[in-house]
């Protein structure tokens, strides 16, 4: 591991310039560490970092990481309202072609695709547009694909105790395209399942649906 003096001197944030960021949200601290190891590699890489296309890249950068990992911040976990199955359905209930996009932990690039989602309610039920909502939350933070697979599955568990959960993901990761073994277009796809998806019959239903 480096020594922190090789890493670059921290320097003063710009604060003048306009940005989508949402300053309320940052964590000042934080952004002014990232932007200044951010500096520490563009020097390392023996770029001039007063080229007005690297100008302020360090702080652009830093302030990437921190939206791409906004999943990390307190207070980013998603408020899942669930609501009484009071048609007492006990069918399937399927979100398919969820986009989301990612960062894999091992190389800090991303990883992109879509997520298919399931779920045989219990006793109760949540509103579609969550589905998302909790997938957004656990990729917007260094990923495994397997991992967040199995993330979403969890918390679906947790919050809603249904009979059943299934999810799959399929997803491109640019580590795996752009460098490395560079399979352009290859896709790699995960599931995981709870409850009733165990059954055979119910898996089939939902690959079924993921054909039409
Ligand atoms: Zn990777």
């Amino acid at each position: 591991m480096a020594e922190p003096s090789q890493l670059g001197e921290l320097e003063p944030i710009q604060t003048d310039r306009v940005t989508d960021f949402d300053p309320r949200r940052v964590d000042a601290t934080q952004l002014q560490i990232i932007t200044g190891h951010v500096s520490g590699i563009i020097d390392a890489l023996g770029l001039d970092r007063t080229d007005p296309n690297l100008v302020g890249t360090d702080q652009r950068v830093a302030e990437m990481y921190l939206e791409m990992f906004d999943g990390m911040r307190s207070g980013a976990e998603p408020h899942v309202t669930t609501f009484p199955n009071e048609e007492n359905y006990g069918h399937m209930v399927m979100e398919r072609d969820i986009p989301f996009y990612s960062m894999c932990s091992h190389h800090f690039v991303p990883f992109y695709g879509h997520a298919h989602m399931a779920y045989v309610p219990g006793e109760r039920i949540i509103g579609l547009s969550k589905f998302s909502r909790v997938l957004e939350f656990y990729a917007k933070r260094p990923q495994l694909q397997e991992r967040l697979t199995e993330q979403v599955v969890n918390f679906l568990v947790d919050k809603l105790a249904p009979k059943g959960v299934m999810v799959v993901i399929e997803a491109r990761h640019l580590c795996v395209e752009m460098r490395g073994v560079k399979k352009p277009g290859a896709l790699t796809v995960t599931s995981a399942i709870r409850g009733q998806f165990h059954k055979r019959a119910l898996r089939e239903e939902f690959l079924d649906l993921l054909k039409r």
